[in-house]
């Protein structure tokens, strides 16, 4: 599933498009417009515009023109590609294989080239001018004092938090798991129960983290990653993993150093 990381990758090869107009919406599937729009009314008012930049918010990336924001978003298996590359070939859950039918939507620029969305389950979607209220700080712009303050009233276990785009944004279930490991804290404790010593170190834990599997090349890049199956040990301390549903995923901890 694409996580922030990957949603970076894909705004850095959305950043081709900057400077390019916009000659054709293609938009064959009803279900991936959201927000009310239609292939009609996308047509309407994205043909003729410029693009003139990207944003990401969490897992949200948005393409700025000289008339409205176009908001995507990926879900499960949703991948982008501009001129018929993208950034990454195979995703944790989606199959290399590609199928006409998966292609959701497409901008074509005069002069050639395309940005194009292929998504096999379809989660994902496309909308214009897309609300952002509800996200949270993007996890790598989120400062300590409003982590800790947002984190001192929560019931929820630490994960079903992290996960939560409404209190920080882009993290995702590879990260979370990856993150609560790094920072040895057990993913069932609420929020609120966290010392400030442990805040500080989470804080620190969701910006190392999301830094470190950037630069390896996915979410999936994690020292967690390898124990994610059934019966295997934790990488720092051999200890047997535990497997546990938290936050409504799977969820893979150590029951020794994460407390
Ligand atoms: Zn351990």
């Amino acid at each position: 599933m694409p996580e922030m990381i990957e949603i970076e990758y894909y705004r850095a090869v959305a950043e081709r498009t900057v400077g390019r107009v916009v000659a054709a919406v293609d938009a064959p599937d009803a279900w991936y417009l959201k927000g009310g729009t239609t292939a009609r009314a996308l047509r309407a008012t994205l043909t003729g515009r410029t693009v003139t930049g990207t944003r990401r918010v969490g897992k949200l990336l948005m393409l700025d023109t000289d008339g409205p924001t176009l908001g995507l978003r990926f879900g499960m298996t949703g991948r982008l590609l501009v001129d018929g590359t993208g950034p990454i070939e195979r995703l944790e859950y989606s199959s290399g294989r590609e199928d006409p039918v998966w292609m959701r939507f497409a901008l074509r620029f005069t002069g050639g080239g395309e940005l194009r969305m292929v998504d096999p389950r379809r989660l994902g979607g496309v909308q214009l001018d897309p609300d952002t209220e509800r996200l949270g700080t993007d996890a790598l712009a989120v400062r300590l004092p409003a982590f800790r303050a947002a984190l001192a009233t929560s019931r929820a276990p630490v994960k079903a938090w992290l996960l939560d785009q409404s209190h920080i944004a882009g993290i995702g279930n590879l990260l979370a798991d990856e993150i609560l490991w790094r920072a040895g804290l057990d993913p069932a404790r609420p929020g609120r129960t966290l010392a400030p010593d442990e805040v500080t170190q989470l804080h620190r834990q969701v910006q190392r983290t999301v830094r470190l599997l950037t630069k390896r090349g996915g979410s999936h890049t994690g020292d967690l990653q390898v124990a994610r199956v059934r019966g295997a040990t934790c990488p720092r301390d051999g200890a047997p993993l535990e497997r546990r549903t938290i936050g409504g995923r799977t969820t893979y901890s150590c029951p020794l150093h994460q407390r």
